[in-house]
């Protein structure tokens, strides 16, 4: 990808993510892998909502600043090289604060029941990768085995990390991931979520296809969908 395209949509992720309350202040940081060995993330200290293309800072996937650069590399760059070093499919990520979602693993409830069938045929499952103080290797660490497998993860009691194929890839997801938490929020209020059945489920995985994924999810999503959906006529919480 050209990088003057990518420095556009980066800023315009930004902006975006600001703009839809998934960071504040200056949280969150995004990135675009435009070569094998070259990366264009944004920097510490600066507003998403304020990002101009000419801020973003390229380096190499061991974080070696590869241009001069205005700021300084943001102290979760190495949370995106670690799933671009396991991930070689992916070429964006977005890392946010979204606060819905984020407040489920404050609450300690997890986010992996089939309940929605966009986010089963897209995200598969969302798992939450363990705590770790954030701005450490930590976190590094502890979302290390998870991007092998999901392309949306959560952090507990921090935030959330996706990956795509393209930065709008990325950035879709952590809309889904967000939009899907609201609905199981509103849900939990009025009185619980109903999983869809093992049935649903797996028709669901079959027609994958249609919406144009093609990364096959591995048997550990499989499995991981197939247990959390109960027998049909028996699905409530
Ligand atoms: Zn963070």
């Amino acid at each position: 990808m050209p990088e003057k395209e990518a420095r556009k949509d980066l800023a315009e992720v930004c902006r975006l993510s600001y703009i839809r309350g998934y960071v504040c202040g200056l949280e969150g940081n995004f990135s675009i892998r435009l070569q094998e060995n070259l990366v264009l993330s944004t920097p510490s200290g600066i507003c998403k909502g304020r990002v101009e293309p000419e801020d973003l800072i390229l380096t190499n996937l061991e974080g070696t600043l590869c241009s001069r650069a205005n700021g300084r590399c943001s102290t979760e760059l190495a949370m995106h090289l670690t799933a671009y070093a396991a991930r070689p499919d992916i070429s964006a990520i977005a890392h946010a604060h979204p606060p819905v979602a984020v407040g489920f693993t404050v609450a300690g409830m997890p986010l992996t029941s089939c309940v929605l069938p966009e986010v089963v045929c897209s995200l598969g499952a969302i798992p939450t990768a363990p705590y770790a103080t954030p701005s450490t290797p930590e976190v590094s660490e502890s979302i290390k085995e998870l991007v092998l497998e999901y392309d949306a993860l959560l952090l507990d009691h921090h935030g959330a990390l996706t990956l795509g194929t393209t930065i709008w890839d990325a950035f879709y997801k952590l809309e889904t991931l967000e939009h899907y938490a609201k609905t199981m929020l509103v849900a939990h209020q009025l009185g619980g979520s109903i999983p869809l059945c093992a049935t649903q489920v797996h028709k669901l995985l079959a027609i994958r296809a249609v919406y144009g994924l093609t990364r096959p999810l591995s048997p550990a999503v499989l499995s991981s969908a197939a247990e959390k959906a109960p027998k049909e006529g028996a699905n409530s919480e």
